[in-house]
């Protein structure tokens, strides 16, 4: 073992980009903390940035590829081969491909995950050497509107804010984004505003009542995809109160008659119809956005994943400039990023529409720039096919071969029984992965190993425009390569098979390299970054572009002169008129589906989901229903139900809340086939639909209509414990091949340490026996000494396993109710309690609990592992005003103190415990 040391990088998970500490012995992460030097999060790290350790493991090593692999024929199984044979295999197979069907039969779809310099060589290879524009990235599903929201109405791809603009904003306007779950560390950075600052107001639009909308001075509880109706009624509110800047519109703005004119329509009253909202809400908005000295918008998700996501994006900077609330300390439109670099994704212009530097396609002189700077002939003028239209041309046979890096999209895209129908019917795919067990792998003709986080080194930017440089910690398991690596081998080999003779485009041998030839192409562009180096990068640390050469530090704030990178220097008003969402709920989908992200988990799951811990809080897959709708249907909490689109449907265990109005529903985006299975499910974008934005040519990903039904599935079977011979981890793994074989199947990990695994079971009727002992086998409760109950008329059955005084391993199946027993038993086991004063029950387990026995309840704190009953508890004791009583609480529970994610619970559950009162 050798010396513990500290290696600088950022968390790999959402686009506030926090600078975390790597602790590590030069072989293995040990652990992280976060970076106290780094301006985006001074030291503090959320729950899934504070666990990124456990994400490294050595014994999660089983899911990583390890070495190159390809399918010497089609249908055979993938084979281990050396690097040199894979990549010669794949230049060979992309050559012939694109001198028989030309340059476009050929797609790249790549990942926000990348890193800058990953994403610069792939975006080369694509347009540089193979001629074609088809590249695109899994970031067109989460920001492409924010980008063209961006680009039509200030000019440019620019977010003009800083993460500091929330030091000085008097109102916060949060639209689409549920800041507390999806970027927690810039919603503690909001908290710390509030409380040195009361006066400061947060409004809330968002169709649910989230853990952000909650903490609202003004819920907005819009329906779903009625953000241009909104945006347009307080336009309209603040011109009819005068609220507007006419001085700055006159000076710096132009088209702002035509909007005018259009929001005349949108009164209040009107549009409070179409949102579901009080027209007095509406009213309230608009003044505190206009009469406050700074206001400052962030929004995500919920505006850009929409069929009018750009018009969303751009009704809403309208506002902005109609008040002249940009450009000023707190005041501006900000986009908030889901990945942690998509923003480094559009630096280098990798998207099917993008150029290096922020170029246009479209743009001849553009495209002449960045094909006589890599010193090509030219730079096709086609534009690539988009993310969803990528896939959609490989189904239909227009592209025939694609390579996939570092994402999922057999979980992430809409409509993923299209989706995989493309995959299956793709002549060759490449998948370039850390892990061999995503939804994705079983497509993959190859498969190419790649670094991980930790394992290289290269940049990343993070939401407001700050570059900060990572560091490699670790070297990368088995034969596994960095990114750009990968990339520059397989482009050495093709270049050699279509241009030879030539000399290379890719003469990279090392980051710095790359990202210096990035970092060129940038100059005289609005991100100029030429002032900065890799060294400055690292000393004095992070920067913001632009910082052209000359400046010492980067940029925090644009506009600030009221100059927009537009021909004539101003801003241009876009006419947004409302659009509906692509599939309206009719009578046969009577519901309003909508997805968003949970406080503890990460995209597809395939790290996040390593760590039995982050379960804690939200231990399921579950739709959110409002409890009216339950009632209506005859549905208790807890119910497994079948929800359906026109494209397919899925079963999961439905839950009442308030968070949603009656005719929504909710569902977590992250439960793919490998947490959520079952015959006819590819996970939760089963159900989702592929319809576009015009411009930004992002998918609907928020808004299904969908209807919902009572299972039909009356045999259950549910498993739980601790694998003996092997980790959670691997028995997950084991236990994938099964899932398949039911209409519903879930599997998800349990306990802390040791972690544990829960698998769920439905179907019309009881399995065999042989599909009994394939599940005792997994969780090796197949020994004499298990404890065995079985009712064959009945078709009751259950097995436990004690060990050391302790249970084990419970399996229990039959009728829903002969499942009774579960929570209470799982507990049980979670807890580590010794079976003495259950013994009794054991034999023949009941479905009531032991005698004094309580229910942990939810976990709230999943850092500390506290949960809402003992905050209940010891709330009780407590009183005095609400600061004090969560200082108490975390005192005494620790509740809250480490990584801060679950305060805003605590606050909610202090201010319910008062009203109660
Ligand atoms: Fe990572 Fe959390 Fe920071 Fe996002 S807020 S970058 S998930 S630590």
């Amino acid at each position: 073992m050798g010396v513990t040391q500290e290696v600088r990088s950022t968390c790999p998970y959402c686009g506030v980009g926090c600078g975390v500490l790597i602790e590590t012995d030069g072989q293995v992460i040990t652990g992280v903390r976060g970076d106290p030097a780094h301006p985006a999060n001074f030291g503090r790290l959320c729950s899934k940035g504070a666990t990124l350790h456990l994400t490294a493991r050595p014994h999660l090593r089983s899911a990583r590829a390890l070495y190159p692999e390809y399918r010497r024929s089609r249908g055979e199984p993938r084979q281990r081969a050396s690097w040199d044979e894979t990549l010669d295999t794949i230049a060979e197979r992309f050559a012939a491909c694109i001198r028989e069907h030309g340059p476009a039969s050929v797609g790249v779809y790549v990942s926000g995950q990348l890193l800058t310099e990953d994403y610069y060589v792939f975006n080369k290879f694509v347009k540089g050497l193979i001629g074609t524009n088809n590249i695109d990235t899994n970031s067109r599903l989460c920001m492409s509107s924010a980008v063209t929201g961006y680009k039509q109405t200030l000019g440019a791809d620019s977010p003009p804010c800083s993460y500091e603009d929330l030091d000085h904003a008097e109102v916060v306007f949060i639209a689409g984004s549920n800041t507390a779950f999806a970027h927690p560390i810039l919603y503690r950075r909001l908290e710390g505003a509030k409380e040195r600052r009361p006066d400061l107001k947060m409004i809330v639009v968002d169709p649910r009542r989230t853990e952000t909308a909650r903490e609202a001075d003004l819920h907005l509880a819009i329906l779903p995809g009625t953000d241009v109706a909104l945006f347009n009624a307080m336009l309209h509110v603040l011109l009819w109160e005068g609220l507007v800047d006419r001085r700055f519109i006159e000076a710096h703005t132009e088209g702002f008659a035509a909007v005018r004119e259009q929001v005349a329509d949108y009164t209040p009253r009107a549009v409070a119809g179409v949102c579901g909202i009080p027209e007095e809400a509406i009213v309230q908005a608009a003044r505190w956005f206009g009469e406050s000295r700074a206001t400052l918008s962030l929004y995500c998700q919920g505006l850009n994943q929409s069929s009018s996501g750009t018009a969303k994006n751009a009704a809403l900077i309208n506002l902005h400039l109609a008040t002249g609330q940009i450009g000023r300390p707190g005041a501006g439109p900000f986009s908030l990023t889901g990945q942690p670099n998509a923003m480094g994704g559009r630096e280098v212009g990798g998207l099917a529409n993008q150029l290096p530097a922020h170029r246009d396609l479209a743009n001849a002189e553009h495209r002449a720039e960045v094909a006589r700077f890599w010193g090509v002939e030219t730079v096709s003028a086609k534009p690539g096919k988009t993310a969803v239209e990528m896939f959609e041309a490989l189904r239909t046979g227009e592209i025939k071969m694609v390579w996939i890096a570092c994402t999922n999209p057999a979980q992430s895209l809409p409509n993923q029984v299209s989706v995989r129908e493309a995959l299956q019917q793709a002549e060759f795919v490449v998948l370039q992965e850390a892990y061999h067990d995503t939804e994705c792998a079983p497509y993959a003709d190859a498969l190419l190993p790649a670094a991980s986080w930790g394992e290289k080194e290269g940049t990343v930017t993070n939401s407001e425009r700050r570059i900060t440089r990572l560091r490699r910690a670790i070297p990368p398991p088995g034969e596994a390569l960095p990114d750009w690596c990968i990339v520059v081998a397989l482009a050495r080999r093709l270049e050699a098979r279509l241009r030879p003779g030539q000399a290379t485009l890719f003469p990279f041998e090392t980051t710095e390299q790359v990202w210096n030839e990035h970092r060129e192409l940038t100059r005289g562009r609005d991100l100029d970054i030429t002032g900065l180096s890799y060294a400055l990068l690292e000393d004095p640390g992070p920067q913001q572009w632009p910082m052209p050469e000359g400046r010492l530090s980067g940029k925090p704030r644009l506009y600030e002169d009221g100059i927009f990178p537009t021909e004539n220097g101003k801003a241009r008003f876009v006419a947004t008129p409302y659009q509906p969402v692509a599939e309206r709920v009719s009578a046969r989908y009577p519901f309003a589906l909508t997805t968003g992200r949970l406080r503890d988990q990460w995209h597809t799951l395939s790290r996040t989901g390593t760590v039995a811990q982050l379960y804690s809080h939200t231990p399921e897959p579950r739709l959110t229903m409002h409890a009216d709708d339950m009632l209506r249907r005859g549905l208790k909490s807890g119910a497994l139900v079948k929800v359906e689109s026109m494209r397919g449907g899925v079963y999961l265990l439905a839950e009442a809340s308030d968070e949603v109005r009656p005719g929504q529903v909710f569902v977590p985006m992250h439960w793919g086939e490998r947490f959520l299975a079952g015959r006819d499910s590819c996970g939760i974008n089963t159900l989702t639909l592929p319809a576009l934005d015009p411009s930004s040519k992002q998918p609907e990903l928020k808004h299904a209509a969908v209807r919902i039904s009572a299972a039909q599935l009356p045999w259950r079977l549910t498993a739980f414990g601790y694998p003996e011979g092997r980790t959670a981890f691997e028995l997950l793994d084991a236990l994938a091949p099964l899932l398949k074989q039911y209409p519903f199947a879930s599997v998800v990990l349990i306990g802390r340490d040791p972690e544990g695994v829960l698998l769920r079971l439905a179907a019309e009727h009881s399995p065999d026996a042989a599909a009994f002992a394939w599940i005792d086998e997994l969780f090796e409760l197949n020994h004499p000494g298990v404890i065995r109950y079985d009712d064959a008329r009945h078709l009751v059955s259950r097995r436990i396993d004690v060990k050391e005084g302790r249970l084990r391993a419970v399996r229990l199946s039959g009728r829903l109710h002969d499942l009774a027993a579960e929570p209470w038993l799982k507990d049980w086991l979670t807890r580590g309690e010794p079976i003495e004063p259950i013994r009794r029950l054991l034999l023949k387990p009941s479905h009531t609990p032991p005698a004094g026995y309580v229910a942990r309840g939810k976990i709230v704190c999943s850092c500390w592992n506290v949960s809402a009953d003992q905050i209940t508890d010891c709330l009780a004791s407590l009183d005095g005003p609400p600061e004090a009583q969560l200082q108490a609480l975390q005192d005494r529970l620790k509740c809250g103190t480490h990584c801060g994610s679950c305060v805003p619970e605590l606050k909610q559950q202090i201010q319910a415990q008062q009203a109660l009162a």
